[in-house]
């Protein structure tokens, strides 16, 4: 892979995306994308990803919209069903 890049042929494409050689790919196999040296990237068992979403994919985390997260919690001292 890295032959192909450093003989110089005209590839106008893989100039476009980076001049530098990339180094791995995310491991979040919905993602791929390039990682390239010098970039930030999350490790995690060994394996990259491009950012921390991906890492959380690949771990089985989902992101979703909080809602009546520690309701009982807050109505406690709102509705003052708790006397002193
Ligand atoms: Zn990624």
């Amino acid at each position: 892979m890295l032959d192909r890049f450093a003989q110089g042929l005209p590839d106008p494409q893989a100039q476009k995306e980076s001049p530098e050689h990339p180094v791995d790919e995310c491991a979040n196999d919905e993602c791929q994308a390039w990682i390239y040296s010098g970039d930030k990237v999350w490790r995690y068992d060994g394996d990259h990803y491009c950012k921390f979403k991906c890492l959380a994919i690949a771990m089985g985390a989902v992101e979703i919209k909080a809602g009546r997260v520690g309701n009982d919690d807050h109505s406690v001292s709102k509705t003052g069903s708790q006397k002193f």
